[in-house]
């Protein structure tokens, strides 16, 4: 998300990490509206660098491709960094007919990006006799549920431009691959999930909590977030705790790493097995052990107790 020209733009990532995450989306919702409230950001460390570069190396790669097959390729990278500009020579170019546009820029009131490719397919449309579909690069080798939400955002924003909704979106993965998917089967979870972003905007500072999740090792806020869980001894310190483990524990108001060591052992937590209960337990007093005292201590599974514990 930016601002631009005093407007708040949502583009295509920012769905995609909401669906990751909702603290990443409030904080960096936060980081644009009172910078001064927000925490630091992590600078992108060197995996997050070499993704980048291997996306980029895939993106050019199939750019190559393109050309090298014959085809005809209007490439607007260099159109300016403005996105009005932008957005203009791509509609300039849809007008024109081009084959193959690279880089192009979409807006529809608060919605802009920029797609990979437009290819130009037959099918009349407020253009001409041809309208576009959207193609995008991946480094994956297999779809994935926000790749298909990046992709349905940039066709939602290719038919305000074209009159007609593309039929098809299609992804170029990092093995080599193509694959075309219908629109129409992706778009209602698309709006549903565009809805509910729409509104977590609308009612800003909402409690959110950085409960880790995959995305966290390449997350900007990653430091900050690892933090607060530090501070407030939250229950996804403990190791292999999973998060359906861990919203069974808060709502049986076991809240922190040290209450759940401090468990008596018949307490029982709905929803959780007690086998299940008792390794968890066991696992936090492990961990208490080692921060309050720090020794290492080592507990062997089957049933034996480490020597603190007797
Ligand atoms: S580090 Fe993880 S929890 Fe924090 S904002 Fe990023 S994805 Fe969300």
């Amino acid at each position: 998300m930016r601002i631009y020209h005093g407007e708040l733009l949502h583009s295509a990532s920012d769905l995609a990490n909401f669906l990751d995450c909702e603290h990443l989306t409030a904080l960096d919702l936060r980081a644009l509206r009172e910078p001064s409230a927000a925490p630091p950001r992590t600078a992108d460390g060197d995996e997050t660098a070499l993704v980048q570069a291997h996306g980029l190396a895939h993106e050019e790669r199939y750019l190559q491709h393109l050309r090298d097959t014959g085809h005809q390729v209007t490439d607007l990278k260099t159109a300016g960094g403005d996105l009005g500009q932008a957005v203009a020579a791509t509609l300039e170019a849809m007008r024109r007919g081009d084959e193959v546009i690279y880089q192009a820029a979409l807006r529809h009131g608060a919605f802009a990006g920029y797609a990979d490719f437009l290819v130009r397919v037959p099918g009349r449309s407020c253009l001409g006799d041809w309208h576009y579909e959207i193609a995008d690069t991946k480094l994956a080798r297999s779809p994935k549920a926000k790749f298909l939400i990046q992709l349905c955002f940039y066709a939602d924003l290719l038919e305000q431009a074209q009159g007609l909704p593309p039929a098809r979106v299609h992804l170029y993965f990092g093995d080599g691959s193509e694959r075309g998917f219908r629109t129409a089967d992706y778009r209602a979870y698309f709006l549903a999930l565009r809805r509910r972003y729409l509104a977590f905007i609308e009612q800003a500072g909402q409690a959110t909590y950085p409960d880790p999740v995959s995305r966290c090792d390449l997350c900007h806020w990653r430091e900050a977030c690892e933090t607060r869980r530090l501070a407030d001894d939250h229950l996804s310190q403990v190791a292999n705790i999973t998060r359906l483990q861990t919203r069974r524990l808060q709502e049986a108001g076991v809240s922190t790493l040290a209450a759940l060591a401090g468990l008596d052992v018949g307490a029982k937590v709905a929803g959780l097995h007690p086998e299940t209960l008792a390794r968890l337990r066991q696992q936090a007093r492990l961990q208490r052990h080692k921060r309050d005292t720090g020794d290492d201590v080592y507990d062997i599974l089957q049933g034996s107790r480490p020597a603190w514990a007797s």
